[in-house]
C-alpha cells in the first residue's frame, strides 16, 4: 500500500530514545492517548492505519485470499538484510522484517531501503532479551518500553507506523496485554526454517536443510496461508559471544524457498496483506 512509503509527518516524530510517547504522528487529532504502565503517554494505534480489532491478538496465518505465504525475517543485521533484500527484489517478493531496535540503529539506511521496496519493518524488541533474563520476567512496563522505542525508530526510518510485533523466541509473557494497549497484532509463525540452528559456514547440507524445513507444511495451522520464520541476522538463542552478523545458508536457501512456493501457486504477502514491490 502506498502508506507504506508515505513520508508525511516524519518531521513530527521524536528520537527513538526520548519518545515512548510518540508512537504515532498521523491523524493525531483523532487518536486517543492513555497513560501506560510505565507512566509515559503512549498513543494508541486507532489513527495509525493499523487494524485496531486485531490489537493484542496473535496470528500464525498469512493474510489474503487464495494461497498466500508470508516470509518473515527476524533479527536483521546490515549484512544479511541487504542480501535478503537483493533476492526479494530479484523475485519481486514482498516480506515482513521483525527487527531488533538496537540493530536498526546501526543500519538506518538499510531499514529505510526495505520500506522503500514495500517491505514491512516491525518491532522485535530493542534488546532481544528473553523473559527469564529480563527485568520483571517481561513486565508490561518493560515490554512497553522495548516495543515502543523500537517502533518509534522504525516509524522514523520507514515513514510507516508499525502494526505488528513478534516476541523473541515466541515467548508470550504479558505480550497480549501489552500489545493490546499499543494497538499491535502479535505475529508468530507456522513454518520454522530453524535457520538459526545452522552453523556460520556455508554448506550444501545446511542450505538444503533450511529449504526443506521452510517448505514443510505438515505442521502449519493453515497450509494455504503459512507464515515462514527465517532470520536476516543472528541473535538467538546463542550467547552473545557466539552471535555473528551473517547467515550465508539462509541467504543461499532463499531463492529455492521462493521458487518452491511460487511453483505451487502461492502469492507472497506482507503481514498487512500487501504484495509485490513498490519499485520494480
Ligand atoms: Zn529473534
Amino acid at each position: 500500500m502506498s502508506a507504506a512509503i508515505a513520508l508525511t509527518g516524519m518531521a513530527a516524530l521524536g528520537s527513538p530514545t526520548s519518545s515512548v510517547a510518540a508512537l504515532s504522528s498521523r491523524g493525531a487529532a483523532v487518536s486517543t492517548a492513555a497513560p501506560s504502565a510505565s507512566g509515559v503517554t503512549v498513543q494508541r494505534a486507532a489513527a495509525s492505519g493499523c487494524n485496531t480489532r486485531l490489537a493484542g491478538t496473535t496470528t500464525r496465518r498469512a493474510p489474503g485470499s487464495g494461497r498466500t505465504v508470508a516470509l518473515t525475517f527476524d533479527d536483521s543485521s546490515a549484512t544479511d538484510m541487504t542480501s535478503v533484500l537483493k533476492i526479494l527484489r530479484r523475485y519481486g517478493v514482498r516480506a515482513t522484517f521483525f527487527d531488533i531496535g538496537s540493530e536498526d540503529a546501526k543500519m538506518p539506511a538499510v531499514v529505510s531501503a526495505a520500506a522503500r521496496d514495500g517491505h514491512l519493518v516491525e518491532p522485535h524488541t530493542w534488546n532481544h532479551v528473553y523473559p527469564s533474563k529480563a527485568n520483571g520476567n517481561w513486565s508490561v512496563p518493560y515490554l512497553t518500553r522495548e516495543i515502543t522505542t523500537t517502533a518509534n525508530q522504525q516509524q522514523r526510518l520507514t515513514g510507516r507506523r508499525p502494526c505488528f510485533f513478534r516476541p523473541p523466541g515466541g515467548n508470550m509473557n504479558n505480550v497480549p496485554a501489552t500489545t493490546r494497549a499499543l494497538g499491535l497484532q502479535n505475529v508468530l509463525w507456522s513454518v520454522d526454517s530453524r535457520d538459526w540452528s545452522e552453523q556460520r559456514q556455508l554448506t550444501r547440507t545446511a542450505t538444503a536443510g533450511i529449504v526443506r524445513r521452510a517448505t514443510d507444511l505438515r505442521y502449519a495451522v493453515d497450509r494455504n496461508h503459512p507464515i515462514v520464520l527465517m532470520h536476516a541476522g543472528k541473535m538467538s538463542p546463542e550467547p552473545k559471544g557466539h552471535t555473528f552478523s551473517d547467515r550465508p545458508n539462509t541467504v543461499a536457501a532463499l531463492p529455492a524457498v521462493i521458487e518452491w512456493y511460487r511453483a505451487r501457486g502461492y502469492r507472497f504477502v506482507a503481514m498487512d496483506g500487501t504484495s509485490g514491490l513498490v519499485r520494480p
